[in-house]
Protein backbone atom coordinates (compact mmCIF):
# COMPACT_ATOMS: atom_id res chain seq x y z
CA UNK A 1 0.00 0.00 0.00
CA UNK A 2 1.59 3.37 -0.71
CA UNK A 3 1.76 6.25 1.81
CA UNK A 4 -0.34 9.14 2.55
CA UNK A 5 0.82 12.31 0.81
CA UNK A 6 1.90 14.53 3.76
CA UNK A 7 0.01 17.98 3.38
CA UNK A 8 1.64 19.72 6.20
CA UNK A 9 3.99 19.61 8.91
CA UNK A 10 3.93 21.45 12.09
CA UNK A 11 6.05 21.80 15.20
CA UNK A 12 3.78 19.16 17.50
CA UNK A 13 1.80 17.01 14.84
CA UNK A 14 1.80 15.99 10.74
CA UNK A 15 -1.17 16.20 8.55
CA UNK A 16 -1.72 13.35 5.56
CA UNK A 17 -4.35 12.73 2.72
CA UNK A 18 -7.09 10.45 4.76
CA UNK A 19 -8.83 7.78 3.68
CA UNK A 20 -11.86 8.85 2.30
CA UNK A 21 -12.70 12.57 0.33
CA UNK A 22 -13.47 14.94 3.37
CA UNK A 23 -10.71 13.10 5.98
CA UNK A 24 -7.35 13.36 7.01
CA UNK A 25 -4.95 12.04 9.34
CA UNK A 26 -3.32 13.72 11.95
CA UNK A 27 -0.38 12.47 13.36
CA UNK A 28 1.19 13.57 16.88
CA UNK A 29 4.88 14.04 16.84
CA UNK A 30 7.31 13.41 20.05
CA UNK A 31 8.29 16.92 19.28
CA UNK A 32 8.28 19.19 21.96
CA UNK A 33 8.39 23.10 21.67
CA UNK A 34 8.27 26.28 23.18
CA UNK A 35 8.82 29.96 22.97
CA UNK A 36 8.02 29.81 19.44
CA UNK A 37 10.02 27.16 18.72
CA UNK A 38 13.38 28.89 20.21
CA UNK A 39 13.35 25.80 22.64
CA UNK A 40 13.00 22.25 21.26
CA UNK A 41 13.34 18.64 22.32
CA UNK A 42 12.28 14.91 20.81
CA UNK A 43 10.48 13.34 24.15
CA UNK A 44 9.89 9.83 23.74
CA UNK A 45 6.01 8.84 24.27
CA UNK A 46 4.84 12.68 24.08
CA UNK A 47 2.94 12.23 20.55
CA UNK A 48 1.26 8.78 21.77
CA UNK A 49 0.16 10.40 25.22
CA UNK A 50 -1.60 13.48 23.24
CA UNK A 51 -3.28 11.77 20.76
CA UNK A 52 -4.90 9.63 23.35
CA UNK A 53 -5.75 13.07 25.86
CA UNK A 54 -6.72 15.28 22.21
CA UNK A 55 -9.13 12.05 22.09
CA UNK A 56 -10.58 11.76 25.35
CA UNK A 57 -11.30 15.96 25.17
CA UNK A 58 -12.57 16.41 21.74
CA UNK A 59 -15.03 13.50 22.60
CA UNK A 60 -16.05 14.94 25.69
CA UNK A 61 -16.81 18.19 24.25
CA UNK A 62 -18.68 16.90 21.18
CA UNK A 63 -20.91 14.57 23.58
CA UNK A 64 -21.66 18.32 24.91
CA UNK A 65 -22.84 19.72 21.53
CA UNK A 66 -19.85 21.36 20.46
CA UNK A 67 -18.99 20.24 17.23
CA UNK A 68 -15.19 19.03 16.45
CA UNK A 69 -12.82 18.10 13.54
CA UNK A 70 -12.22 14.53 15.38
CA UNK A 71 -13.54 11.41 13.63
CA UNK A 72 -12.30 8.58 15.90
CA UNK A 73 -8.26 7.40 16.74
CA UNK A 74 -6.72 4.88 13.93
CA UNK A 75 -3.59 3.93 16.25
CA UNK A 76 -1.14 5.14 19.02
CA UNK A 77 0.03 8.27 16.76
CA UNK A 78 -2.83 9.24 14.73
CA UNK A 79 -6.15 10.02 14.34
CA UNK A 80 -9.34 10.77 11.30
CA UNK A 81 -10.02 14.18 11.11
CA UNK A 82 -12.61 15.93 9.51
CA UNK A 83 -10.53 18.23 6.23
CA UNK A 84 -11.15 21.54 7.07
CA UNK A 85 -9.81 25.58 6.20
CA UNK A 86 -8.36 26.20 9.27
CA UNK A 87 -9.23 30.36 10.58
CA UNK A 88 -5.37 31.85 11.48
CA UNK A 89 -6.47 32.58 14.64
CA UNK A 90 -5.31 31.38 18.02
CA UNK A 91 -8.64 31.65 20.45
CA UNK A 92 -6.98 31.60 24.57
CA UNK A 93 -9.27 31.30 27.33
CA UNK A 94 -7.86 32.80 30.58
CA UNK A 95 -9.66 31.86 33.71
CA UNK A 96 -6.46 32.60 35.70
CA UNK A 97 -3.63 35.26 34.72
CA UNK A 98 -0.98 33.11 33.56
CA UNK A 99 1.97 33.56 30.69
CA UNK A 100 2.18 36.29 28.15
CA UNK A 101 -1.16 38.26 29.73
CA UNK A 102 1.17 38.87 32.65
CA UNK A 103 4.26 40.00 30.26
CA UNK A 104 1.78 41.94 28.54
CA UNK A 105 0.08 43.43 30.93
CA UNK A 106 1.69 43.48 33.94
CA UNK A 107 -0.87 41.57 35.70
CA UNK A 108 0.26 39.39 38.18
CA UNK A 109 0.38 36.07 37.64
CA UNK A 110 -2.40 33.96 39.96
CA UNK A 111 -5.03 36.73 39.44
CA UNK A 112 -8.31 35.07 39.18
CA UNK A 113 -10.64 36.86 36.67
CA UNK A 114 -14.09 37.69 37.62
CA UNK A 115 -15.18 35.74 34.69
CA UNK A 116 -13.17 33.65 31.69
CA UNK A 117 -11.17 36.36 29.54
CA UNK A 118 -10.90 35.50 25.83
CA UNK A 119 -8.39 36.83 23.51
CA UNK A 120 -7.30 36.12 19.81
CA UNK A 121 -4.11 35.65 18.38
CA UNK A 122 -3.29 35.77 14.49
CA UNK A 123 -1.48 32.41 13.88
CA UNK A 124 1.71 34.16 11.96
CA UNK A 125 5.09 32.32 13.09
CA UNK A 126 7.02 35.05 11.21
CA UNK A 127 5.01 37.73 13.34
CA UNK A 128 5.37 35.79 16.43
CA UNK A 129 1.75 34.78 16.78
CA UNK A 130 0.20 38.32 17.31
CA UNK A 131 -2.73 39.71 19.56
CA UNK A 132 -5.55 40.84 17.65
CA UNK A 133 -9.35 41.81 18.68
CA UNK A 134 -12.67 41.83 16.57
CA UNK A 135 -11.80 44.56 13.78
CA UNK A 136 -8.27 42.86 12.63
CA UNK A 137 -10.16 40.00 12.34
CA UNK A 138 -13.33 40.93 10.23
CA UNK A 139 -11.17 43.80 8.48
CA UNK A 140 -8.64 41.60 7.39
CA UNK A 141 -11.00 38.92 6.70
CA UNK A 142 -10.13 36.15 8.41
CA UNK A 143 -13.42 35.41 10.29
CA UNK A 144 -16.91 37.56 10.18
CA UNK A 145 -18.62 39.22 13.14
CA UNK A 146 -21.42 36.40 13.10
CA UNK A 147 -18.84 33.54 12.68
CA UNK A 148 -17.21 35.41 15.66
CA UNK A 149 -19.94 34.85 17.74
CA UNK A 150 -19.86 31.34 17.18
CA UNK A 151 -16.44 31.28 18.04
CA UNK A 152 -16.85 32.91 21.51
CA UNK A 153 -20.02 30.77 22.13
CA UNK A 154 -17.99 27.36 21.73
CA UNK A 155 -14.76 28.64 23.28
CA UNK A 156 -16.83 29.68 26.45
CA UNK A 157 -18.70 26.46 25.93
CA UNK A 158 -15.61 24.66 26.03
CA UNK A 159 -14.21 26.14 29.07
CA UNK A 160 -16.86 25.44 31.15
CA UNK A 161 -16.70 21.78 29.86
CA UNK A 162 -13.26 21.79 30.77
CA UNK A 163 -13.23 23.38 33.93
CA UNK A 164 -16.09 21.25 35.49
CA UNK A 165 -13.93 17.71 33.84
CA UNK A 166 -10.53 19.24 35.38
CA UNK A 167 -12.52 19.85 38.64
CA UNK A 168 -13.71 17.08 38.74
CA UNK A 169 -10.02 15.42 39.59
CA UNK A 170 -8.63 18.28 41.51
CA UNK A 171 -7.05 20.33 38.86
CA UNK A 172 -7.45 23.22 37.77
CA UNK A 173 -7.63 24.88 34.02
CA UNK A 174 -5.81 28.06 34.18
CA UNK A 175 -6.22 29.19 30.37
CA UNK A 176 -5.80 27.03 27.12
CA UNK A 177 -5.82 27.79 23.16
CA UNK A 178 -8.49 26.25 20.58
CA UNK A 179 -8.21 26.65 16.78
CA UNK A 180 -11.16 26.62 14.19
CA UNK A 181 -11.71 25.22 11.08
CA UNK A 182 -14.83 25.32 8.68
CA UNK A 183 -15.20 21.93 6.99
CA UNK A 184 -14.74 21.85 3.44
CA UNK A 185 -17.54 19.39 3.08
CA UNK A 186 -20.39 22.03 4.41
CA UNK A 187 -18.89 24.68 5.47
CA UNK A 188 -19.50 24.27 9.04
CA UNK A 189 -17.88 25.66 12.29
CA UNK A 190 -15.81 23.19 14.12
CA UNK A 191 -13.02 23.04 17.04
CA UNK A 192 -10.32 21.38 15.52
CA UNK A 193 -6.06 21.16 15.90
CA UNK A 194 -6.02 19.59 19.42
CA UNK A 195 -6.98 20.05 22.88
CA UNK A 196 -3.76 18.62 25.10
CA UNK A 197 -1.88 19.67 27.98
CA UNK A 198 0.65 21.43 25.10
CA UNK A 199 -2.14 24.06 24.53
CA UNK A 200 -3.55 23.87 28.12
CA UNK A 201 -2.41 25.46 31.43
CA UNK A 202 -3.50 22.98 34.14
CA UNK A 203 -2.30 22.47 37.74
CA UNK A 204 -3.27 20.58 40.89
CA UNK A 205 -5.87 22.44 42.78
CA UNK A 206 -4.43 21.78 45.89
CA UNK A 207 -0.49 21.29 45.58
CA UNK A 208 -0.36 23.44 42.72
CA UNK A 209 1.53 20.50 40.72
CA UNK A 210 1.51 21.59 37.21
CA UNK A 211 0.21 19.03 34.62
CA UNK A 212 1.61 20.91 31.30
CA UNK A 213 4.04 22.21 28.95
CA UNK A 214 5.41 24.97 31.94
CA UNK A 215 7.09 21.96 32.87
CA UNK A 216 9.14 21.81 29.27
CA UNK A 217 8.96 25.72 29.01
CA UNK A 218 10.66 25.85 32.72
CA UNK A 219 12.96 22.75 33.12
CA UNK A 220 10.76 22.03 36.14
CA UNK A 221 10.20 18.18 35.80
CA UNK A 222 9.71 15.24 33.13
CA UNK A 223 6.83 16.28 30.81
CA UNK A 224 5.80 13.22 29.64
CA UNK A 225 5.43 11.58 32.79
CA UNK A 226 3.61 15.00 34.05
CA UNK A 227 1.43 14.32 30.97
CA UNK A 228 0.78 11.12 31.87
CA UNK A 229 -0.11 11.59 35.29
CA UNK A 230 -2.56 13.53 33.93
CA UNK A 231 -3.90 11.19 31.96
CA UNK A 232 -4.56 8.60 34.61
CA UNK A 233 -6.13 11.10 37.03
CA UNK A 234 -8.74 11.59 33.81
CA UNK A 235 -8.97 7.93 33.40
CA UNK A 236 -7.33 7.73 30.42
CA UNK A 237 -4.78 5.23 30.95
CA UNK A 238 -4.66 3.28 33.71
CA UNK A 239 -0.73 2.96 34.83
N1 LIG B 1 -0.83 28.39 23.64
C1 LIG B 1 -0.70 27.42 22.69
N2 LIG B 1 -0.04 27.69 21.53
C2 LIG B 1 0.54 28.89 21.29
C3 LIG B 1 0.41 29.90 22.27
C4 LIG B 1 -0.28 29.62 23.44
O1 LIG B 1 -1.22 26.31 22.85
O2 LIG B 1 1.13 29.09 20.21
C5 LIG B 1 -1.56 28.10 24.90
C6 LIG B 1 -0.60 28.03 26.09
O3 LIG B 1 -0.15 26.70 26.30
C7 LIG B 1 -1.49 28.50 27.23
C8 LIG B 1 -2.46 29.49 26.56
O4 LIG B 1 -2.44 29.18 25.17
O5 LIG B 1 -2.24 27.43 27.76
C9 LIG B 1 -2.06 30.94 26.76
O6 LIG B 1 -0.74 31.10 26.34
P1 LIG B 1 0.03 32.48 26.52
O7 LIG B 1 -0.63 33.53 25.67
O8 LIG B 1 0.18 32.78 27.96
O9 LIG B 1 1.40 32.24 25.82
P2 LIG B 1 2.71 31.54 26.34
O10 LIG B 1 3.37 32.55 27.21
O11 LIG B 1 2.27 30.33 27.05
O12 LIG B 1 3.43 31.24 25.07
Amino acid sequence: MSQPRKIYEGKAKVIFDGPKNGTLIQYFKDDATAFNAKKFDVLDGKGEINNLISEFIMKKIGEKGIPTHFLERINKREQLILDCNIIPLEVVIRNIAAGSICSRLGVQPGLKFREPLIEFYYKNDELEDPIVNDSHINLLEWSTPSEMEKIKVFAFGVNKILSKLFFSVDITLIDFKLEFGRVKTDNRLVVADEISPDSCRLCDTTSQEKFDKDVFRFDTGDLVSAYRKLARRLGIILK
